[in-house]
C-alpha cells in the first residue's frame, strides 16, 4: 500500500532547497512556511519561482503540499486590529499557494482571549468568509491542544467555525494533529479510545473533510493542553497509539507530514521509518 508521507522541511535557500530536503528524508509530500512563522512576513512569490517548485515537486514525486499558517495568526480575538492582520497574513499565504501550487494552507483557529466559546467560533467563521480563497487551493482548520482560551480542541468546535461560514463547503477542511488532539484530551492509544476518536470525527466532522494528518508524538499527558511535540514513539501516544493511527482505514489515503523536534535523537527520516515499520 502505497503511502504518502512527508515532513514539514525549511525554504531556506531556496524553494529547490525544501525539496531536496524532502528527498534526503524520503518524502513524497510536504509542508512548508511561506515566510517566517514568528513574525507577520510572507514572501511574496514570482510566477517563475511557483512554476519551477511544481515542476521539482511533479519530477520528485512530492505531492501534496501544505502550507503552515504563521503562529501569529488569530482569528478568534476580539480585537480588530490584530484580526485585520490575521486576515492580510493569511491572505497572503493563501496567495503564495496559489503561485506556488500548493494544496493546503493550514492554519490554527485562534484564542477567544475573554470573548467566550461562541463569540470566538462565530469571530473565526466570520475571518474565514472575508478570506479569498483561490481555485485549487483548501484552507485547513487544524485541531489544537486546548491551552487556555485557544479554540478547536475538539471536533464539535471544528465542526462549529465550519457550520458559522457560508465559503462553500470544498474550500474548507481540517487537519488533525495527533499531539494537539492527545493533548487536549482524546485517547489514541487505547484501541476502544481510538475507535471514539474515529467516531466523533465522523459524526461532527465528516471523515472527507479531514485533508492532512499532523503526526506528531507529545510529550506530556494526555489533557495536558501542552503543545510539545516529540518524536514517534518516544512520547505520551508512543508506538501503541501511532500503530492504531497508521493501520486505520479510514486514514490510510490521507497525506502525512511529520512536524517532529528533529533534535539529536531521532531526524525525520528515523521518524518517517519509523512510522513504515508500524504499519501492518
Ligand atoms: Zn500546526
Ligand atoms: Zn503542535
Amino acid at each position: 500500500m502505497e503511502i504518502t508521507i512527508g515532513a514539514h522541511v525549511s525554504i531556506s535557500g531556496g524553494m529547490d532547497k525544501a525539496i531536496e530536503r524532502q528527498e534526503d528524508i524520503g518524502g513524497n509530500c510536504g509542508q512548508i512556511f511561506a515566510g517566517s512563522p514568528r513574525t507577520w512576513s510572507v514572501s511574496e512569490y514570482e510566477k517563475e519561482e511557483g512554476e519551477k517548485f511544481q515542476e521539482m515537486r511533479d519530477e520528485k514525486g512530492q505531492n501534496p503540499y501544505v502550507i503552515h499558517s504563521t503562529y501569529l495568526v488569530n482569528l478568534a480575538t476580539p480585537k480588530d486590529d490584530l484580526f485585520e492582520k490575521s486576515l492580510n497574513c493569511l491572505q497572503s499565504e493563501l496567495d503564495a499557494a496559489a503561485t506556488l501550487g500548493v494544496e493546503y494552507v493550514v492554519f490554527h483557529p485562534g484564542a477567544h482571549t475573554g470573548s467566550g466559546r461562541d463569540t470566538g467560533v462565530k469571530r473565526i467563521a466570520e475571518g474565514i468568509d472575508e478570506l479569498d480563497i483561490p481555485e485549487n487551493v483548501t484552507l485547513l482548520l487544524e485541531n489544537t491542544a486546548g491551552k487556555g482560551t485557544t479554540l478547536g480542541r475538539s471536533m464539535g468546535e471544528l465542526r462549529d467555525m465550519i457550520k458559522h461560514a457560508e465559503t462553500p463547503d470544498e474550500k474548507i477542511g481540517v487537519c488533525i494533529d495527533t499531539c494537539h488532539a492527545h493533548a487536549a484530551g482524546y485517547d489514541l492509544v487505547s484501541e476502544e479510545g481510538f475507535q471514539d476518536f474515529l467516531q466523533e470525527i465522523k459524526e461532527d466532522i465528516g471523515l472527507d473533510k479531514i485533508k492532512v494528518l499532523h503526526l506528531n508524538d507529545s510529550k506530556d499527558e494526555r489533557g495536558s493542553e501542552k503543545d510539545n511535540h516529540m518524536d514517534i514513539g518516544y512520547g505520551e501516544i508512543g508506538d501503541e497509539g501511532f500503530s492504531n493511527i497508521v493501520n486505520a482505514e479510514e486514514f490510510e489515503d490521507l497525506p502525512i507530514i511529520l512536524e517532529t523536534p528533529s533534535d539529536k535523537r531521532a531526524g525525520y527520516k528515523e521518524n518517517l521509518e519509523h512510522i513504515l515499520e508500524l504499519r501492518e
